[in-house]
Parts: C-alpha cells; structure tokens; sequence
C-alpha cells in the first residue's frame, strides 16, 4: 500500500501565527461560514441561558487582565481547570491563551493522589475549580504545593464558595482595572511551537502523560473538519452540508478531553453553532435536553449509545429533529447503531476515530453515506496521510491488518518533559497510534484491535501500569498485570492478574472464603485510591507467575487473550 494522502481532498489554509482564542474569537477564515445574528455561542443546558460572541470577548478580556494583575499569570505558566463543563470553562482556556500561558484539564472526580499527580507533571501555578471538587483541589493543592490562595472557583448559583475569588469576581476585577497585560501574539510559524494545552494520555505505554498540544493542532483539527464537511462536490448545497450555521449541538463530554475540548466545541463554534453545555451527563436530563432544544447535533461515547438504545424512557421522545449523530472514543457493534437508527430516524450516524496525540478526530464518516453500518471508523479528513505497518516497520496492502502511523496537520509536539515516551511514539515526524487497523481502497479505516497497553473504559484511558502501581502496594500483591476483558456497556473493564505473596498464597490456600477476603482488600486499595472508572470491575484472578519475556517485560497480550477467552462477553 502506498501512503494514503489527501484522498479526499487537499489540505485548507491552515493559519499557524494565531493563538487557539484569536483564531476562535478575532479572525476570519475563507471556510467558515456567517453566523446568524443572535445565536448563542454556548447554552446553559440547565438555567438555558445564553452567552454570544460579544460577552464572552469582554469575559475573556476581562478574566485575562484579572489573572495577570491577581496572580501575575503570564507567558508559559500552565493553569489547570479541575471542573465539570461550565459555562466559564472555555472563556477561562481562551483568558489563559490570551497571556500566552498553557491550559491542563484535569477530571473533577480525580481523587486527592490522581489531581496531584497531574499538579505536578503540568507543573501548574493556578487550579481553577468547581465547589463540588474543592476540597480535593485543596487537600491536592496543598500536597503539591499550590498556595490555598491560587484557588479561583467557578460560580455557582446557591453553592457556598468559601474565601475563594470567583470566576465572576475575577472578571469584574479585571474590567475595572486599567489593562495590564500584553496580547501574547504569535510570529510566523510560531503557532507550530507554541503550547496550548497539556492533555492527558498515556500513549502506547506507561501512565499518563502531558500531550504537549500546540496552538496549531486545533485550529488545524477544526479547520480539517470544516473542510471535510463540504468535501464532496455533489454536496455543496446548503441543505446538503452536515453542519450548518444555526444548528445545536449537545455538549455532554468533558471539556477536559479532548474531544469534547476541540471537535464537540471549537469545531462546533466555528461553523456558527451552539452548543447546549450540561455540567454532568444525565441520561434522563440529556433526553429532555434533545428535546428542549430541539438538538440537532449529537456527539457521543459507546456507553451512551447503549443507553439510547435500550433505556425505556427513550420511547417517550421524538426525536425526529436530530440530524447528525457520531460516535467515538472506542469502538461501536453494528447492532446498537442498528438500534439506534430507530432512535433517531433523520439523522446520519457514523463513527469518528481519533485521539489526544492528533488533536482530536482523524477520521469520520463519509459526507455523503447516511448511515454508516459497516463498522468503519470512517475516511480520513483532508490533511491527514496514513500508513498501515507490520512489525517491521513495512508498508502494509489495502485491506491487510497493521499498525496506523499518521501525520497531520493536528498531532502534538510530544510528551511533556518525557523526551523517551516521545521518541518511540513520535517517530520522524510521524505519530504511531498503538491501533491496529486495516485500511480499505476507499480509504476507510477499520479499528480491530489496540496494540498498545491502553484499557479504555467508557470512553476514559486507563493506563495498566498506573493500576499495577496501586496494587503493588497492597501487602498481599507480590506482582501483577492488569488488563480487561470487553464488556458491552463500559466497552472494556479492568481485571488484575495477582501473583500472591508467600503468605498471602499459604492464606488464599486455606479455602474460598480466605482467598475472596484478598481478592476483595485488593479491590478496595484500587476503589480507596483511583477514581471510579479505574476501578478492578473485572475482579481479581490470582496467578502464580506473572509471564514476562527473557528481559522482565511484561506479556501482557498472553494475559489479556487468556482473561477475554476465559470471560465470556457480557
Ligand atoms: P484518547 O486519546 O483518549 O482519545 O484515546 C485514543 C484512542 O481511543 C485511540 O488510539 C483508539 O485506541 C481509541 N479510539 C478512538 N476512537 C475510536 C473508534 N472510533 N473506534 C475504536 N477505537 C477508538
């Protein structure tokens, strides 16, 4: 197979002397198309109030002097957002872009130990949170020493918010003082260098890592994705483009991943749609919200999907005004997005593939297929080219299986601080995806397997060598290997293998009352200190010797088939 590029089209301007906030809010660009007068920007899925272009300028304008005068944020700092969606979540990212500083999302339910973790590799100078999560921020702050005082809390309605400045004193602060920063602008190519954000993945192996994401990627993400939207030739009519100015979209992912940080937002304001922003995934609130405002637009994990498809209050509805639906972050049966056909009769369904290391999607689903059952990923979008390796590193044929390596417009610099993890991973300006696809003539992409150690549960990365540190310092863990099994709602769940110490063995041994006592303790050291995904869903299986090969490296793989032969899929 040869280098599959640009099959569906050349790669658009892709602008790389902006920074993310002057792209989204200052400029202008030949694809993107007029807003209508009056849309929201953002939509409160709960008050259903509404933020537009003008307010949310003099937010950020506002919240960018305060953060400069109040904390002296500036050039390089990074500020981590440890919160659910907020309305004021992406005001403060493009405030923090305004001085030229990096922002880190962090998930608000990470305990004390993960968000430290996260402190300290980010090496972040200001937490902004939630007052559902600020005693963690605190108790986690304190530990990796961020002062008390460079807490900021986002507003909300009725919630006790302490001594902490709010979102909403920091931007009065900042409208009522003389300017005091300086607009960071960009030189020419500097865009490419420049970091935006610090995302988390663990990649291909280890835990997980800050993605150092610069200022280009999603500008170059959203502006691929526009692209691809008026792609075919036989579909430039306005009725005929998938997202059209006016449109809602709904806005249930996190804004801490980068889906919902790059795809399900920026690309979603630059084609002069709203998105309706709920802080925390509902189902039932997420079914009146379709309906309440008349969402057009849905983007979507597999775990939700099922719920779709099989949760009986969704018969209730009509949701005859959904005209698009996409899913992605892990893979989908053919028979739920049969299913879910019926859920939505209008709309085009397919998948979307990507991931944090490219700055969101690669791939969708063609323009012009209605709907895509054949369990594609879909066609990549203009400006990515793809290879399809062996082992080997060699070029494999259409249709063979291989690893995907690609480039794009998009990908990230690297690991942060891990010059290592980068080199294997980001090899001569190609990014190795750790997935195994084939990739057909008509250039679609089909994801069969996951070659690297990443478990994905419900959409949310976990690294197995994270866990197997946890259950290391359980006392009865002499060694251990976690990997997971499929599972149809959560797509994969954690399982440890356990290698017992001697006297945990001799324990274990006296009958299965003693050896379900160990296996629920390791259970609850893993549920005491990682948050709720992370959790050993799977169990505990003991094993007497964990495989490795003759250098000590785990095998993982002989492992992971053995549990997914021995568990039947749920
Ligand atoms: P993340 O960086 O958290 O977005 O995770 C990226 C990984 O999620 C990819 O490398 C894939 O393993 C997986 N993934 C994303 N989208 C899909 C999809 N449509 N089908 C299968 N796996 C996917």
């Amino acid at each position: 197979m040869a280098e599959l590029e640009s099959l569906i089209g050349p790669c658009p301007f892709i602008p790389d002397d902006v920074t993310v906030v002057q792209f989204m809010l200052d400029s202008y660009h030949p694809l993107r198309p007029i807003r209508p007068v009056d849309t929201p920007w953002l939509i409160d899925d709960t008050t259903g109030r509404g933020i537009g272009l003008e307010e949310i300028r003099t937010r950020v304008w506002g919240l960018a002097n305060a953060l400069h005068v109040r904390f002296g944020i500036r050039e390089d700092d990074v500020v981590l957002i440890y919160s659910p969606n907020h309305m004021d979540y992406l005001l403060m990212v493009w405030a923090v872009h305004r001085l030229g500083a990096t922002m880190s999302g962090a998930n608000p339910s990470y305990t004390t130990d993960e968000l430290v973790y996260q402190i300290e590799e980010t090496k972040c100078t200001l937490v902004i949170t939630h007052p559902a999560s600020l005693k963690t921020a605190h108790d986690a702050s304190r530990k990796a020493k961020v002062p008390g005082d460079r807490i900021v809390l986002f507003n909300i309605q009725d919630a006790d918010h302490g001594k902490h400045i709010t979102v909403d004193e920091l931007v009065a602060q900042g409208l009522n003082t003389p300017p005091s920063f300086v607009e960071r602008k960009l030189n020419p190519g500097e865009g490419k260098t420049k970091i935006a954000f610090l995302s988390f993945s663990s990649g291909t192996t280890g835990r997980a890592k800050a993605v150092a994401i610069p200022h280009i990627a999603p500008i170059a993400n959203v502006i691929q994705c526009a692209a691809h939207n008026k792609v075919n030739q036989n579909y430039t009519r306005w009725e005929d483009q998938r997202f059209r100015p006016g449109d809602t979209c709904c806005g249930i992912l996190p804004l801490y991943h980068i889906y919902g940080l790059v795809y399900n937002t920026h690309y979603i304001f630059f084609c002069g749609m709203s998105v309706v922003l709920a802080p925390k995934f509902s189902f039932t609130d997420f079914l009146k919200s379709i309906a309440k405002y008349k969402i057009t637009h849905l983007m979507l994990v597999p775990p939700q999907i099922v719920l779709l498809c099989k949760h009986p209050a969704v018969k209730e509805y009509d949701f005859s005004h959904v005209r698009f639906a996409t899913i992605g972050a892990a893979p989908i049966s053919r028979e739920l997005m049969e299913m879910l056909i019926k859920v939505f009769p209008n709309a085009d369904i397919g998948q979307s593939y990507g991931s944090t290391e490219t700055c969101t999607i690669l791939t969708t689903f063609p323009i012009d297929i209605k709907r895509d059952l054949s369990g594609s990923g879909g066609q990549f979008i203009p400006g990515v080219t793809a290879r399809v390796v062996d082992t080997n590193g060699k070029l494999v044929d259409f249709d063979e299986p291989g690893e995907l390596v690609v480039k794009c417009p998009s990908m990230a610099l690297g690991y942060a601080n891990n010059a290592e993890a980068t080199k294997e991973t980001f090899v001569d300006g190609w990014f190795r995806t750790g997935d195994e696809v084939k990739i057909t003539r008509k250039g679609e992409i089909f994801v069969l397997d996951r070659l690297k150690e990443m478990i994905k549960v419900k959409g949310h990365q976990v690294a197995p060598a994270e866990l197997e540190g946890c259950l290391l310092e359980h006392p009865d863990v002499a060694d251990t290997c976690v990997v997971s099994i499929l599972d149809e709602y959560a797509g994969e769940l954690p399982l440890a293998y356990v290698a017992l110490n001697p006297d945990a063995a001799r324990r274990a041994e006296a009958g299965p009352t003693e050896a379900d006592a160990i296996k629920a303790s390791i259970q609850k050291h893993v549920a005491d200190n990682k948050i709720a995904y992370k959790h050993l869903a799977a169990g505990v299986e003991f094993i007497d010797v964990v495989p490795k090969n003759p250098s000590g490296k785990l095998l993982r793989r002989v492992l992971r088939d053995r549990a997914r032969k021995e568990r039947a899929v749920v």
